[in-house]
C-alpha cells in the first residue's frame, strides 16, 4: 500500500485546519517557549507596539504555523502567510508588504528559500519598515522610498542552518520547537478525537501517540486512519486492537517508522554495509531527495538512535541492526 502519513489532499487539509488550536491555552507542549511568547505578545500589546520579529525553527509539522496564528490571533492584528519559494521578486514582496496594518504578523514559510534579492530587500523593511520601490524603465527610471506600517515577520523554517547570518540577525525572538514527548502527543489525539466527535480509548490514544514520531501533524493524520478502520471495521469507536490493526495496515511500526524510513535503515544496512554514507547517495538510492530526507526524515532517525552522522557521512546504529533484524556487522564499531 502507497501511504505517506506526510502528505495531505485538500479535504485532508481542511481537517488539519479544524484541529489547530486556536490559543496558547489550546497549544500543547513546547511549554517554554510558549511561555515566553505569551509574555512577549502581552508586551507587545501593553506598549501598543508591534511584536519583534520571531524565528521558529524545527522540523515540519510540529506547530510553527500554528503557533504563529496564534500569536496574531493573541495581539489581535492581522495574519498573513505566504512562502520563501512564492516570492519570486521583490516586487512580490513589496505588494505584501504595502498591504500590511499596523502590527499585523507576516508569516514567511521556509524563510530559507528566499532568493537573495528578496531576502535582501527584507532587511529594511524589517529594520526600518522603509522598502524602496523603483518606478519607470530604462533612462527613467527611479527609486522612492516607501514607509510601511511596522509589522511582525514570523519566519518559520526546516532548516536554520541554511539561514544567512545577516537575516538570522534581524529576528529578535529565536526559538527551535523540540519533538513532543508521547504523553503530550497523546493529549493532542484525545483534543481532536474530541473535535471529530470521535470515542477513543486512553490506551488506544497513547499507542498512536507512540507511533507519531513526535509529531502532531503525524498523530492527527493517524487518527483520521484509525479512525477509518474503527468505521468499517468496527462500531466506530477507537480501542487499542483497532488501532493496532490501523497502524499495523498503514505499516507504521512500533517506534513510528514508516515505509520510508525503513528504505533509508535498509540502504544504509545491506547496500553500503552500515555506512559512513553521503546523504545525496542514500537520497539517489532510495529515490527521494536530499534536502527532505535531511529535514524530514533524518532527524528523528538520529534523535531515536537509528543513524549517526559523522563526519565522514551516516551510520546505522547497533539500534537499527537490532530494530530490522539484521545482524551486527561488528567492523562498524556501532
Ligand atoms: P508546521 O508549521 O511546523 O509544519 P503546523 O503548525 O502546520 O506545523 O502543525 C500541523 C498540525 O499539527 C496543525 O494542524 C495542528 O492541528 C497540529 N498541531 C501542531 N502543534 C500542535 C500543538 N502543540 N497542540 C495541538 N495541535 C498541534
Amino acid at each position: 500500500m502507497s501511504f505517506d502519513i506526510r502528505e495531505s489532499g485538500d479535504t485532508e487539509k481542511e481537517l488539519e485546519k479544524a484541529l489547530r488550536p486556536l490559543s496558547f491555552d489550546d497549544f500543547k507542549g513546547q511549554d517554554k517557549i510558549v511561555e515566553n511568547l505569551e509574555i512577549f505578545v502581552q508586551a507587545a500589546k501593553m506598549r501598543g507596539d508591534a511584536l519583534d520579529h520571531v524565528l521558529l525553527h524545527g522540523p515540519p509539522g510540529l506547530g510553527k504555523t500554528t503557533l504563529s496564528n496564534i500569536i496574531a490571533h493573541q495581539l489581535g492584528v492581522g495574519f498573513k502567510l505566504t512562502s520563501g519559494p512564492v516570492l519570486d521578486k521583490p516586487g512580490d514582496l513589496a505588494g505584501i508588504l504595502t498591504s500590511l496594518e499596523e502590527n499585523d504578523v507576516l508569516f514567511i514559510d521556509e524563510i530559507h528559500r528566499l532568493s537573495p534579492v528578496v531576502e535582501e530587500y527584507l532587511y529594511s523593511a524589517m529594520e526600518d519598515f522603509r522598502i524602496d520601490i523603483v518606478i519607470d524603465k530604462g533612462p527613467g527610471a527611479r527609486s522612492i522610498q516607501i514607509d510601511l506600517n511596522p509589522f511582525t515577520l514570523i519566519g518559520a523554517t526546516t532548516r536554520s542552518g541554511l539561514l544567512t547570518a545577516p537575516l538570522r540577525a534581524r529576528f529578535g525572538i529565536n526559538s527551535h520547537l523540540e519533538y513532543y514527548n508521547a504523553e503530550t502527543i497523546s493529549h493532542i489525539i484525545e483534543r481532536s478525537a474530541d473535535i471529530l466527535e470521535v470515542r477513543i480509548h486512553q490506551n488506544a490514544a497513547d499507542e498512536i501517540a507512540r507511533r507519531s514520531r513526535g509529531t502532531p501533524r503525524i498523530a492527527n493524520a493517524l487518527l483520521r486512519r484509525v479512525r477509518d478502520f474503527a468505521q468499517v471495521k468496527g462500531d466506530g469507536t477507537i480501542n487499542l486492537d483497532i488501532s493496532k490493526i490501523a497502524l499495523n495496515a498503514l505499516n507504521i511500526d512500533t517506534f513510528g517508522l514508516d515505509t520510508m524510513d525503513h528504505k533509508i535503515l535498509l540502504t544504509l544496512i545491506d547496500k553500503f554495509n552500515g555506512g559512513p554514507v553521503g546523504v545525496n547517495t542514500i537520497a539517489t538510492a532510495v529515490g527521494d531527495d536530499a534536502g527532505t530526507i535531511e529535514e524530514v526524515y533524518e532527524p528523528f532517525l538520529i534523535m531515536e538512535g537509528f543513524i549517526k552522522r559523522t563526519p565522514r557521512g551516516r551510520m546505522a546504529t547497533a539500534h537499527a541492526y537490532e530494530h530490522l533484524g539484521r545482524e551486527t556487522n561488528l567492523n562498524q564499531g556501532t
